[in-house]
């Protein structure tokens, strides 16, 4: 296995690179014509907008690149070279405003450090464009709120990049949940975490992340607590350790919570910026348990059930998948179901379990 998760991400993606794209996507109604996709414009062309989504919008079938935002000249370069993007259509952070000219893009794409989304974000909707933003949404609850309230005074679309959300193996997992296939579900043990390499990045800059590990990744696990038991949680328990206080100075390197939740499942969860090997969850139901290991890739996600059964569905590109879906909303005039909403209400436990670590004791909501 490669010590680098994101490189490891990489590989098993472009392992299923082969796959029939998108073939299980649920808003299959519309038609691949080029004429009718929607354009999209990327903000920020770092690790994911390079690896991931650019890639990703070449297999879609309802939205295509259109557009780019950078701060850096050369980047413009290769990317209109690469994608054919013409020179109208390049902006940097100080130029959003004019996309209000631009029938070409249709959805902005927010993928800047964390603190940056709601700059860019409202610069996008003032523009009159639609708004998909990565996660976490911003890095607090009320920056949140100034972007869902932005976006609705523009009368567009806010989605959030809740990849996991479209991962056929998540949704069968949220189907036996729900279904209680393996009798109620209980107990929820959810982890994710890498070795964080390059120290100066900006994951680890409290002004720009927002927090360490538990935002970046952490928030994945609280997504999964929320999708298989369907409910809200209603009480936190955290407490955080740091082994590197050089290079963890400013956010969190390991954090374990616990959460309750109404109908009475319990969840434990592990997030870290210090090892690797974690990106997987059990649940654990009645009658014996189902989970996902690993959970949390871009690709090759599986698991296993205790009745018997390998969870083991082809992956689409989960990025692909995810803009097919925003793009159909848009012009299908449904909400989306990874929402501003959804993403306001993770921020809102992440900070209840940041305030547990700071206050010592558990919080009740
Ligand atoms: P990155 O560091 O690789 O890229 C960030 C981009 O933002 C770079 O192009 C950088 O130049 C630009 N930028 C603009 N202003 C900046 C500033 N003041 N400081 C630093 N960079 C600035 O990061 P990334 O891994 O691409 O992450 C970007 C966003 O995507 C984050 O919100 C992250 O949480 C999210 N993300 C989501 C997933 C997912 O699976 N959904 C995976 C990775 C990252």
């Amino acid at each position: 296995m490669s010590h680098n998760p994101r490189r490891q991400f990489l590989t098993q993606s472009a392992a299923l690179a082969a796959t029939p794209l998108l073939a299980s996507f649920a808003g299959k109604a519309f038609a691949d014509d080029p004429a009718r996709k929607l354009g999209v414009a990327l903000v920020g062309l770092g690790s994911l907008a390079t690896n991931q989504i650019a890639p990703a919008l070449q297999k879609t079938r309802n939205c295509r690149l259109a557009a780019i935002v950078t701060g850096t000249p050369s980047k413009a370069e290769t990317w209109k070279k690469q994608y054919g993007i013409p020179d109208k259509n390049i902006y940097d952070y100080k130029t959003m405003n004019r996309m209000a000219d631009n029938k070409d893009i249709d959805i902005v794409y927010v993928v800047t450090p964390n603190a940056l989304h709601l700059e860019y974000a409202l610069a996008a909707a003032a523009a009159g464009k639609h708004v998909f933003c990565e996660k976490p949404m911003e890095i607090s609850v009320e920056r949140c709120q100034q972007m869902i309230d932005g976006v609705k005074k523009a009368g567009r679309m806010l989605g959030v990049g809740y990849r996991c959300q479209f991962d056929p193996n998540h949704l069968e997992c949220v189907r036996l949940a729900k279904e209680k296939v393996l009798g109620e579900l209980k107990v929820i043990d959810a982890n994710f975490g890498f070795a964080m390499g390059d120290p100066t990045q900006w994951r680890l800059k409290r002004d720009l992340a927002g927090g360490g590990c538990l935002m970046d990744v952490g928030i994945y696990c609280l997504q999964t607590a929320r999708m298989l038991t369907g409910e809200e949680p209603v009480w936190f328990s955290a407490t955080e350790t740091k082994t590197d206080p050089v290079k963890f100075k400013e956010v969190e390197e390991t954090i374990l919570w616990q959460a309750k939740f109404p109908s009475g499942v319990v969840v434990s969860s592990v997030s870290t910026y210090n090892a690797n090997g974690l990106a997987g969850f059990r649940a654990a139901t009645q009658r014996g348990w189902f989970g996902l290991e690993p959970a949390y890739f871009y690709g090759g996600n599986r698991g296993k059930r205790s009745d018997g059964p390998d969870i083991n569905f082809p992956v689409a590109d989960q990025f692909a998948t995810e803009l097919e879906d925003f793009a159909d909303c848009i012009l299908n005039k449904r909400q989306s179901k990874v929402s501003g909403e959804m993403g306001l209400a993770d921020v809102k436990y992440l900070m209840t379990i940041y305030d547990s670590v700071k206050k010592g004791r558990p919080v009740t909501l």
